[in-house]
Formats: C-alpha cells, structure tokens, sequence
C-alpha cells in the first residue's frame, strides 16, 4: 500500500513536528491504485485492487532540541496572564 512521507522538522522539546513537504512513496504494486504499476490505467473496477492509502508517515529531516514557535508565543501569552 502507498503512503505519504511528510518531511518536516521535529521540536523534540515540545513534541510538535511541523511538516514542510510531502512526497508519494510507491509501492510498486499492480493491484494499488496509487502506484505507477497499477494495471489497470482508466476505470479500475477490480475488487482486489487497493482503494485506500496507508497512514502517512513522518520523516524528521530536521530536528530542533528547542520548543517551537508556536509553542514559544503561547508561553508568552500564558506569562502575561499570569502578570495581569
Ligand atoms: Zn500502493
Ligand atoms: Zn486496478
Ligand atoms: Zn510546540
């Protein structure tokens, strides 16, 4: 089955992974409707073919050992709540 890889940086501080592009991974298969191999090029009725993509997966190019800016920006609203 075929999934998107999502590369993307990692915030190991806070967790957060923030995606910056997406890329097909084929798996090559004749009964995927996603693959290049597929058999059946216009009008697939086959009942053994693949329908479904499989869960995306991410792949960490970068990995930041900081929080992320989203999560820096909701600190600083969270001090200054606590300010008020
Ligand atoms: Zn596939
Ligand atoms: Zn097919
Ligand atoms: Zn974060």
């Amino acid at each position: 089955m075929c999934h998107n890889i999502i590369d993307g940086r990692y915030h190991t501080a806070c967790g957060h992974f923030y995606a910056m592009s997406t890329r097909h991974h084929d798996c090559l298969r004749p009964n995927c409707l996603f693959s290049r191999r597929h058999t059946h090029l216009t009008g697939c009725r086959s009942p053994g073919c693949v329908r479904l993509m499989a869960l995306p997966v991410r792949n960490p190019i970068r990995i930041s050992p900081t929080v992320c800016s989203d999560c820096i920006s909701r600190e600083r609203i969270g001090s200054l709540g606590v300010q008020r």
